[in-house]
């Protein structure tokens, strides 16, 4: 199906894929000088990106030094300005707030098994704090009591709206003249020196540099000139949402690798699951149940409730994280980010960009 019109032709970059990444990537080369057309072969921004639920976490992340922890922390870091920069350009709010995380522990094993972790990432750069049983009663009432053993704070970890940026990310690439073309998927693309061509079931055109943000499915672009693109596969996390008064969960709540937090518009998040089904979107009850129960675990007023939402969503997931050009100073790949895409995405619009600029020059 098309409805984004013909090919565009006359851009200098391509980027394939318009979710958080692709969107970022463009904003970033267009902001930088270059011409930019972005294909989606749905509504750009449908896909993993609108299903995330938003966590800027390191602290529910990373354990140890490596390259993505450092991309992870760099990127936390820069969230802020990145989200007023694009809600000055776009015009538009994005409900972010550095509102930290909490870890609880249900048993004197979870406890030290938290108070371990902590240690090994306060060496790394990611800072928390134990909290008395008290202070976690008095700023989370809602939280389950019985059988809390204790719990730890994370300060820096953040949300923020990943449907709120992706919006923005779209208007601030309009305005800088990006061409948006949805419902036109990329389906070849042929690298040679001078230039890329990008086959559509639309038509064709060249352009100079192409990037590659398609997410999980980035690795079934059939690719000429240079080797097969390192391997993407999904990973689908299935999320609960129920309708809460504002303020029930004012920060990140997470219980292993159960978390909850709650959007400004009072929908309250808990989730995910992981699902190696291949691009498979049913929804299935077994999982929400599960979920739920979960939930009222941590939450016991959710134990009566039942969730108002439920969607699933594909995380890029595959070798390893792709940020960098591929055989070729006109192909770039920025996919794989699997459940850090939202966090990762202005440093990887960023390290994007400045290769880019170091291997070509505008035209
Ligand atoms: C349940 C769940 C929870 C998550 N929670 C978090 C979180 O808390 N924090 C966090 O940082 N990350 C989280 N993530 C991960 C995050 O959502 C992703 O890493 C991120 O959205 C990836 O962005 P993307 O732009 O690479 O991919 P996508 O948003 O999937 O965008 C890829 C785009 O490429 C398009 N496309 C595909 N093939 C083609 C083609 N041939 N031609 C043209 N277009 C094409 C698709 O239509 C799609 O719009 C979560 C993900 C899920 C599923």
């Amino acid at each position: 199906m098309s409805s984004g019109g013909p090919v565009p032709q006359e851009f200098s970059v391509a980027v394939v894929g318009g979710g958080i990444i692709g969107l970022s990537i463009a904003w970033r080369l267009a902001q930088s000088g270059w011409t930019v057309a972005i294909f989606d072969k749905c509504a750009a921004g449908g896909e993993a990106s609108w299903a995330g639920a938003g966590m800027l976490a390191p602290g529910g992340e990373f354990e140890e030094v490596s390259r993505l922890t450092e991309l992870a922390i760099e990127s936390r870091r820069e969230y802020q300005p990145f989200v007023r920069e694009l809600e000055a350009e776009s015009d538009t709010a994005i409900d972010f707030g550095e509102c930290g995380a909490l870890d609880l522990a249900f048993s004197g094993e979870e406890l030290k098994a938290l108070d371990e972790r902590a240690r090994g990432q306060s060496a790394i750069g990611i800072h928390s704090k134990a909290l008395e049983l008290s202070q976690v009663y008095a700023f989370w009432p809602r939280i389950r009591r019985d059988t809390l053993a204790g719990a730890r704070f994370y300060p820096d970890d953040a949300v923020v709206n990943p449907r709120d940026v992706v919006y923005a990310l779209k208007i601030a690439c309009r305005k800088r003249g990006v061409r948006i073309a949805e419902h036109c998927g990329v389906q070849r693309l042929a690298i040679s020196e001078n230039s890329v061509t990008i086959e559509t079931e639309e038509g064709s055109a060249e352009y100079r540099a192409v990037v590659v943000a398609a997410g999980a499915w980035s690795s079934q672009l059939a690719v000429g000139g240079v080797p097969d693109l390192p391997s993407a596969r999904p990973v689908k996390g299935q999320l609960i949402g129920y309708r809460q008064p504002a303020g029930t969960c004012a920060t990140i709540v997470r219980h292993g690798s159960f978390y909850f937090l709650q959007r400004a518009n009072g929908l309250m998040i808990a989730g995910a699951s992981v699902e190696h089904s291949g691009f498979n979107r049913e929804i299935r009850p077994t999982i929400t149940e599960q979920l739920a129960k979960q939930a009222g675990l941590v939450f016991p007023h959710l134990d009566e409730t039942t969730p108002s939402e439920v969607w699933v969503g594909f995380r890029p997931g595959g070798e390893e994280l792709q940020i960098r050009s591929w055989h070729s100073p006109r192909l770039y790949l920025a996919y794989g980010h699997y459940r850090n895409g939202i966090l990762l995405a202005p440093v990887t619009a960023k390290a994007i960009t400045t290769e880019l600029n170091a291997n070509l020059q505008k035209p």
